[in-house]
């Protein structure tokens, strides 16, 4: 690696196909503007891994900074290390591998261990037949500083028509699934903000969605409810009647000039009253995001959030990281955001999971966005016995997915390759509802007709 003038250093790779993942990790250490990949020269003979951990060394001995999650640039470190302990025979192996080999820190790996004991513990082998379900609502009361979704503010009609291609995505998606003697082990619906349809047309999806899917006995059944300022008491009895057993309540922040500053429509007033009516209506499991590293607050801010949360007793916490993705209005107003900020989530997570351990909560999923602020993590913790099994089958990929609705991101799980092959519709909802013939074909031939073919489905 060499400086090419004052600002540019030059990291060499040779001739490398793909550069996009040294790029990833390159940027942990230094800005997209201070460094150029150079893939110059024949194709080199270290592997892909040695590559990396060339580039971390150099650029830690350059910079002073050793990036906790080491050279990962992947999105789901668990998965790996649910992999190598499988492989080399226990938890110890493994991370001796991630430590010497990948370069992740002793906190990262206890969180992983943590969290792999945790899934290991409640998580079941998926039984035969057994999916999980996704259902997008891609509208939201406003929009986030920090979205990147192809989410629209809420409007009637839109949501009508979106409503309408959604319903017979799953009146098809229920034959299908009855036809192949598949059946929701979980069912989640999130978005956006389902909570921000209207009473009527959220009451006839929920009931849809129970009636017409085959559906295990005790399936789990989430609803993301995300802005409190839509949690009023009739939409907590709707949820309530319609069989909602755990709902998002996210409050992301207690400060009220955050809130403001963020785009939400609420104060932590609100969130308080939305616990409120959740409880007083019966729902049994709130869990609450949280985002750390957001712009204008500190540790203290942070802590203050989390005293504020736990005050409220929910039964499960998501921890996440703010990251600052390409489309968000944060982006926007500065290409560089997370690099302004650094060092503020490190901060504010340091001796977090102690913290929620000491109130009874252990990590039980966990992954890794890209453009996060410090290159930190999101963490799902959960009291004993609350943990979300959609939330981890999905981290896990062991499972069939099917998500129906906008941006929906189906996965066929093929048990004999232990691999998975993705469907997609189309992620901008009035482009969904325009062209649902194709989105159930695409259903139709790349899921439906990969699990005929398969001789498990699972
Ligand atoms: S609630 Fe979620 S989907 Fe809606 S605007 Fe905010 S980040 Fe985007």
């Amino acid at each position: 690696m060499e400086p090419t003038n004052c600002h540019i250093h030059k990291l060499h790779t040779g001739g490398v196909a793909n550069p996009n993942e040294y790029a990833e990790l390159a940027r942990m250490f230094l800005r997209p503007s201070e460094f150029e990949l150079d893939v110059s020269g024949p194709p080199p003979e270290e592997d892909r891994e040695e590559i990396k951990r060339r580039l971390y060394r150099e650029l830690s001995r350059m910079t002073g900074r050793h990036p906790v999650w080491g050279t990962l640039t992947g999105v789901k470190p668990l998965k790996l290390f649910s992999a190598l302990a499988e492989k080399t025979g226990g938890a110890g192996a493994a991370k001796r591998k991630l430590r010497d080999e990948y370069y992740v820190s002793p906190e990262k790996l206890c969180l992983l261990e943590q969290t792999w004991r945790v899934g290991r513990e409640v998580l079941r082998h998926p039984p035969q037949g057994a999916v999980s379900v996704y259902v997008g609502i891609p509208f939201c009361p406003s929009r986030c500083a920090y979205c990147s979704f192809v989410s629209g503010p809420y409007e009637e009609k839109s949501a009508a028509r979106y409503l309408d291609a959604l319903h017979r995505e799953i009146a098809f998606v229920a034959e299908q699934m009855d036809a192949l003697g598949l059946y929701a082990e979980s069912i989640y619906v999130g978005g956006g903000t389902p909570t921000a349809l209207n009473a009527q047309a959220l009451e006839r999806l929920l009931h849809t969605l129970t009636g017409c899917l085959p559906t295990a006995e005790r399936a789990e059944y989430t609803v993301e409810a995300g802005r409190p300022d839509t949690l009023t008491d009739e939409m907590c009895d709707l949820l309530a009647a319609c069989g909602a057993g755990r709902i998002s309540i996210n409050p992301q922040t207690m400060r009220d000039a955050t809130l403001a500053r963020i785009g939400r429509r609420h104060d932590a007033a609100m969130t308080g009253k939305a616990f409120e009516a959740a409880r007083k209506a019966g729902l049994p499991l709130i869990n609450a995001d949280i985002i750390a590293g957001l712009p204008g607050e500190d540790a203290s801010d942070f802590a203050y959030t989390l005293d504020a949360i736990l005050a409220l007793k929910p039964e499960n916490i998501t921890v996440h990281t703010l990251s600052v993705k390409k489309g968000s209005n944060f982006r926007e107003a500065d290409e560089e955001l997370c690099y302004n900020i650094e060092g503020s989530a490190l901060r504010m997570l340091d001796g977090l999971p102690e913290r929620l351990r000491g109130k009874g909560f252990r990590p039980y999923y966990l992954y890794r966005q890209k453009q996060t602020v410090d290159n930190l993590e999101n963490v799902g913790y959960a009291l004993p016995g609350a943990e979300c099994v959609y939330n981890m089958r999905i981290m896990e990929e062991k499972q069939t997915v099917i998500a129906m609705g906008a941006g929906g991101s189906s996965k066929v799980f093929f048990p004999q390759e232990n691999r998975i092959e993705r469907i997609f519709n189309v992620s901008d909802h009035a482009l969904y509802a325009a062209r649902i013939g194709e989105m159930i074909e695409r259903k139709r031939i790349g899921l439906f007709g990969a699990l005929r073919g398969c001789a498990r489905p699972r």
